[in-house]
């Protein structure tokens, strides 16, 4: 049975936009903007209603693609005066699509991605249509970072406004801690910076809460020193060796310093990866990554992740430096690609006990799926900032799992959708409270209170959507409800 994901908040909801409406909205633009007006007939149509899930099968009535912050007060200004609510774009990497609007308005911020980089200060200004690649290509010269995700077309408003995890996490937190101020346009139509001076309750908000609060067109980050080399150790294992590294690895994660990061990935296939010999690529593997998130020459670095690769029976194991943005932070682009069929599930590891692990081994063992089964280290600086300090919730957990799941075949969706499923409700034991709201997917929208960190915290974030958002003209998103 083919599937397409659902639209979520439906046309019906957000507005529909017909030949009539997209006449009158180009009229109303006029000479205000000055970004691309894509409607159905356009040449950039296909490509841009196109999102990274091939399930995500939207058509906008109209996009509007913006290159300057006047642009998008114009562009959201027009959505108001006909009764729209937009959906907004980075980087399209929203699992579920967000970013696009099914016959209604897409506010598309692809021509807002110029990056500077302060190095006086070590801050970073980057427009509201990153990608993660744009800020580390900027910053790599200057030895610097600012830490976001885990591959490079991801987009940073997405990541950052939902809190932002990866490699970098264990050593500086999350990337919505590196935030010092944004330019936000609100739903009014009006230009705000939001910083812990200024309006510090948006600020709070913004720092975990997604896109519900308005268009961020500007984030300045606080940049760490960084690189730009990298020392990284892989290791693979062959599916028989796979449960006892991983036994390993889960002793000696909590030891570990925060200056090195310390991943698991079970593989379907092993893709031509530079340390990967021939006769691997294309195998079921278990691939072991550890990251030094400091001075790539330090010899206490190279010696730790010599350490750390030399764990149970590797078929192969390799230690290199190599330049972090140019391609440690492309190794994964490939593999998630734009334009397959992805179904993606987080959970918060509690513990992983030695049955946790027999149970995901055995699942990988027989998955039919490509894509793979990650657990991410984290834990480190993440925790140090308090858990009422920032919209973002469950600080303190050590592991995250996360299934990134591939097909093509839109006949296997339902299949392949129910194994998932089976295998994190039999993970339950394991898995602790909350979950990403980054990772939310379209069947999880009733866990999104949990994912904003409970009642209370939802509650906050209710309150403040009233004061920024009060008729949730943000909406497309995973949504807050404005609570009077
Ligand atoms: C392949 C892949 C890898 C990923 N890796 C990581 C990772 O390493 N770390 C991590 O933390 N997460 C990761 N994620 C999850 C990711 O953080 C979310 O999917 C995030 O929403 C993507 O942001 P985007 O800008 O690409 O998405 P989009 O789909 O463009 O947008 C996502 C949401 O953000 C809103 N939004 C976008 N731009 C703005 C803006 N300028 N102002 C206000 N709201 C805006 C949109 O309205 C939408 O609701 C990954 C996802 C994928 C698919």
């Amino acid at each position: 049975m083919s599937s397409t994901i659902p639209s979520g908040t439906k046309s019906a909801t957000t507005g529909i936009v017909d030949e009539e409406v997209r006449l009158r909205i180009a009229e109303q633009l006029g000479e205000r903007f000055q970004g691309d007006v894509i409607g159905p007939d356009h040449a950039k149509y296909s490509q841009a209603r196109t999102v990274w899930n091939a399930m995500v099968d939207k058509r906008p009535g109209l996009i509007l693609r913006c290159t300057s912050t006047e642009d998008v007060v114009a562009a959201v200004d027009v959505a108001r005066a006909n009764g729209l609510r937009p959906s907004v774009r980075c980087g399209g990497h929203s699992v579920w699509g967000a970013a696009v609007s099914d016959g209604g308005l897409t506010i598309d911020l692809s021509g807002l991605r110029e990056v500077t980089v302060d190095t006086g200060r070590k801050l970073v200004h980057a427009g509201g249509g990153c990608l993660l690649g744009d800020v580390d290509a900027a910053t790599a010269p200057h030895g610097l970072i600012v830490p976001a995700g885990i591959m490079s077309e991801t987009g940073v408003a997405g990541l950052a406004l939902g809190g932002g995890i990866g490699w970098f996490s264990r050593k500086h937190g999350l990337t919505c801690d590196q935030f010092v101020s944004l330019e936000v346009v609100l739903a009014s139509g009006e230009v705000v910076e939001a910083s812990a001076t200024e309006h510090p309750e948006l600020f709070w908000a913004l720092r975990g809460g997604g896109g519900n609060f308005g268009v961020v067109t500007r984030f300045t980050f606080k940049a760490s020193p960084f690189g730009p080399m990298m020392c990284i150790g892989v290791s693979l294992y062959e599916p028989q060796d796979a449960a006892q590294a991983l036994r390993e690895y889960a002793s000696l994660v909590p030891t570990l310093p925060r200056t090195v990061g310390w991943h698991a990935a079970l593989k379907h296939d092993m893709p031509a990866l530079p340390f990967v010999p021939p006769e691997l690529v294309g195998k079921r593997l278990l691939m072991l990554v550890a990251m030094w998130l400091d001075d790539a020459e330090d010899p206490a670095g190279t010696e730790l992740v010599e350490r750390l690769v030399a764990v149970g029976q590797p078929a192969v194991k390799a230690v290199t430096v190599m330049p972090f943005a140019a391609r440690v932070q492309k190794l994964l682009d490939e593999e998630f690609e734009d334009g397959h069929r992805y179904y993606t599930k987080e959970a918060h590891v509690a513990e992983l006990a030695d049955e946790a692990i027999d149970t995901l081994v055995a699942f990988w063992k027989d998955m039919p799926m490509e894509g793979e089964v990650e657990i991410i280290g984290l834990g480190g600086a993440i925790g140090d900032v308090a858990e009422d300090a920032t919209a973002f919730s469950n600080r303190d957990y050590l592991l995250w799992l996360n299934f990134a799941m591939r097909w093509d075949d839109p006949a296997n969706d339902s299949d392949y959708f129910d194994r998932t499923r089976k295998i994190v409700g039999d993970l339950k034991p394991w898995v602790g409270k909350g979950i990403y709201v980054n990772m939310l997917n379209f069947d999880e929208m009733d866990r999104v209170v949990e994912a904003f960190g409970g009642p209370e915290k939802y509650a906050r974030l209710g309150r403040l959507k009233a004061r920024y958002d009060p008729e949730n003209f943000f909406r497309m998103n995973n949504n807050i409800t404005p609570l009077p």
